[in-house]
């Protein structure tokens, strides 16, 4: 499907006559820092180690998800019972402190470029993430600086619901001052995509994690670029569609 069709088809499932595109909104793990491998490897090791079964892949299948729905997740389905907060506490903690061992997360090769194409047409970048690290603002304005408003970040502190619930797209929208049809979405992972489109917003995908393309567009995604340098490269392109 071009751009175009994906666009066209957006529209006129949700009955507007036109987008009036005013900001994207990125997800952060897996978008803007290649940090997913990291995640990837301290989430099935904690998860391991606390006596569940939990794979690499199956930290990507839960992507997007906050750090307490993930466990409780893997708790109902594997032990028929929802974690205990002591038990949610400590897993955080573990995986955070592990996590802090591993050499600082480089930013998504191709990210940055972006964001500035992004904001050269005039729009704004925000950014809807399902992490909640205390590090999580100074990292994005090192890696991104001047580039995000810190008022324009949603993140795992902001709601209660974290994806694949709509609710942090929902909040980004309002402090934004945006309807649906006014932004679009980009997001690596399936739940990620299936928030952004319970939101109701266009939602772009990009395949940066191990899973296949059909995971992404099965959940939605309008249009799935195998990687941030192809959106970088493709922005122009897109950003006509999305604009004419
Ligand atoms: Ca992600």
């Amino acid at each position: 499907m071009s751009y175009r069709e994906a666009i066209e088809e957006y529209k006129q499932l949700h009955g507007y006559e036109a987008m009036q595109l005013r900001a994207v909104l990125f997800d952060m793990d897996g978008v803007l820092f290649d940090s997913m491998p990291y995640h990837a490897a301290a989430w099935s090791q904690v998860m391991s180690d606390a006596g569940f079964t939990f794979s690499k892949e199956d930290v990507y299948m839960n992507e997007g998800r906050t750090g307490a729905d993930t466990i409780n997740t893997a708790s109902l389905a594997q032990f028929g019972k929802p974690a205990t907060q002591e038990q949610i506490d400590a897993l955080c903690r573990a995986k955070c402190e592990l996590f802090d061992t591993y050499p600082a997360t480089p930013r998504m090769e191709g990210a940055i470029e972006l964001v500035k194409k992004v904001k050269a047409c005039g729009l704004t970048p925000m950014i809807v993430t399902g992490s909640g690290t205390p590090t999580l603002l100074d990292r994005i304005q090192s890696n991104f600086p001047r580039l995000f408003d810190e008022n324009h970040i949603v993140t795992s502190f902001n709601v209660k619901r974290g994806k694949p619930y709509p609710d942090p797209y929902l909040l980004a929208m309002e402090k934004g001052g945006l309807k649906p049809h006014e932004a679009i979405v980009v997001e690596n992972a399936p739940l990620g995509v299936t928030a952004g489109v319970a939101a109701g917003l266009f939602t772009v995908a990009v395949n940066t994690g191990p899973l296949k393309e059909k995971v992404l567009s099965d959940a939605g995604a309008s249009i799935v670029f195998p990687s941030m340098q192809a959106l970088r490269d493709e922005w122009e392109r897109l950003h006509d569609a999305l604009t004419r």
